[in-house]
């Protein structure tokens, strides 16, 4: 058995970027403004930052990666206080639980528990952090098993607008552990996490890519299956403009693709023939289709399946908009397609139908303020703004997607996936944004942290 604390971070193969400056953001295009910004490697200084902010007036927000900076409301008047907090994963093999600093990122938490053959509910980017996945729900690769990811959380560390340090779980103040898993932010600086792990015997895993022509068959198809779909499946399909890039290979930049991506998990070894039974019944009919570009689905271990989404691993400029929608059915999908593939005035680089249901669709009595997700796919679209043009194109096609799609529109939202800080969260029932608001104005009563809560997750 390892205890807590002994794997350092990085061992694997999905390194940690360097530090550089606190404001730096993934996306490019929502850069951060503070008023000032330190990093903070330590509980010392994330005290030491919120002392500062009292001090000179200023309000106190909290990052990691800025995955999210889209949706981030204006900060010209706080301290953004990165958390780079040290120590390194830790892994408990024996009671399945990594602790993780906050700032670490899902790849090193893969990467430390992958050699026990376990797993985390981790997203499709391993560059994402842990911590700000997690407090905002986190639709993990491996969803319709795990359900929401925010129920893996055992417990959370954090340092609260008095300076305070705790640690909150199922039997410490547990409407704060409540709340802050989903509540929509606003309590404090989380610096590290637990978070249960489970076995994985192995995977398949893989994404394929056929030409657009055949995305009306395969998409049926696909739907089709999703209806009754083994939970141990995770799925989403793409309509993918790729840019013409060296490291792509050029059958997928030639045109507009379709891709099916994701994992099928063998939690137990003898669960492995199933597996492979499970990912025929889904891949069979659509290599039937026609032939992939490129196939790259293979059995591996729950190391790879960060890489299987391509998601980029450099900071890039994102624009884009998110919709969780019921049931598509043939006449759903149908007009997904009509506004998403094979259009002139293409303007997005990525449209996705992420697979949900599962366990996704069932909190436990132990969930957080968000424990389940109640829609059968999440939307998401982007493109990348190079300038303002391509800004305008790429808000007027988010637009034109978000028309069609509004039949289906459950007008709640998966709060990882947001893509602006003008669309409400709408994930919380109105009790539970009292019952978030009640805790915000214990822990915080002066609104220290105010700036950090999500639009809707507050009474207005
Ligand atoms: C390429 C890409 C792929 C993605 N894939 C997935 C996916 O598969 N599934 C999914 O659910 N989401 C996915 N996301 C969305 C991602 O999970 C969210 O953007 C998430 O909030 C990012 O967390 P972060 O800490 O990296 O980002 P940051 O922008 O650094 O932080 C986001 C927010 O989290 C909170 N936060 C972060 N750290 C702390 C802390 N220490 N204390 C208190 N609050 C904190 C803050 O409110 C902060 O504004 C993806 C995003 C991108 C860009």
């Amino acid at each position: 058995m390892t205890t807590l604390g002994e794997r350092p971070v990085g061992t694997g193969t999905h390194g940690t970027p360097g530090d550089g400056d606190p404001t730096r953001v993934f996306n490019l295009f929502a850069p951060l403004n503070p008023a000032a910004a330190v990093t903070a490697r330590s509980v010392r200084d994330v005290r030491d930052a919120i002392a500062r902010a009292r001090a000179e007036g200023l309000g106190v927000r909290v990052h990691a990666t800025g995955h999210a900076s889209a949706t981030a409301r204006p900060m010209e008047d706080s301290l953004l206080i990165r958390t780079a907090l040290e120590g390194g994963v830790g892994i408990d093999a024996r009671r399945r639980v990594a602790r993780v600093p906050a700032g670490t990122r899902w790849g090193e938490v893969v990467d430390a528990a992958a050699p026990y053959g376990l797993a985390a509910a981790h997203g499709s980017s391993p560059t994402v952090g842990a911590v700000g996945y997690l407090l905002n729900g986190g639709l993990s690769m491996y969803a319709r098993y795990t359900g929401l990811a925010a129920n893996s959380v055992l417990a959370v560390e954090l340092v609260t607008a008095d300076g305070e340090l705790r640690r909150v779980d199922a039997e410490h103040d547990p409407d704060l552990f409540w709340a802050v898993r989903g509540g929509g932010g606003g309590f404090g600086v989380v610096t590290a996490v637990e978070i249960a792990l489970f076995p994985v015997a192995g995977v398949i895993t893989g994404a394929a890519f056929w030409p657009a022509e055949h995305a009306a068959r395969l998409l049926a198809r696909w739907q089709r299956w999703t209806l009754d779909a083994p939970s141990e499946a995770t799925t989403s399909v793409r309509v993918m403009n790729l840019p013409k890039l060296p490291e792509l290979p050029a059958a997928l930049t030639a045109g507009t693709v379709v891709c099916l991506d994701g994992v099928v998990v063998a939690p137990h070894g003898d669960d492995l023939a199933a597996a492979r039974r499970m990912c025929e019944e889904l891949l069979t009919p659509l290599r039937e289709v026609a032939d992939p570009l490129v196939d790259t689905w293979h059995e591996a271990g729950p190391a790879a399946v960060p890489d299987t989404h391509m998601d980029p691993p450099e900071p890039v400029p994102v624009l884009g908009d998110h919709l969780l929608l019921e049931e598509l059915g043939e006449e759903g999908v149908a007009e997904f397609l009509r506004v998403t593939a094979g259009r002139a005035d293409q303007a997005l680089t990525v449209a996705e139908l992420r697979q949900l249901g599962g366990a996704l669709s069932r909190g436990t009595p132990a969930s957080g303020a968000l424990g389940r997700i109640d829609a059968r796919y999440a939307y998401s679209g982007a493109g990348v703004p190079w300038d303002a043009a391509g800004e305008k194109r790429i808000r007027d096609h988010c637009a034109l997607v978000r028309r069609a799609l509004s039949p289906w529109d459950t007008g709640r939202t998966a709060p990882t996936f947001v893509a602006t800080p003008e669309q409400p969260q709408g994930h919380l029932g109105a009790d539970d944004v009292r019952a978030v608001d009640r805790v915000r104005s214990r822990v915080d009563p002066s609104g220290l942290f105010r700036g950090d809560v999500a639009p809707g997750c507050s009474a207005p």
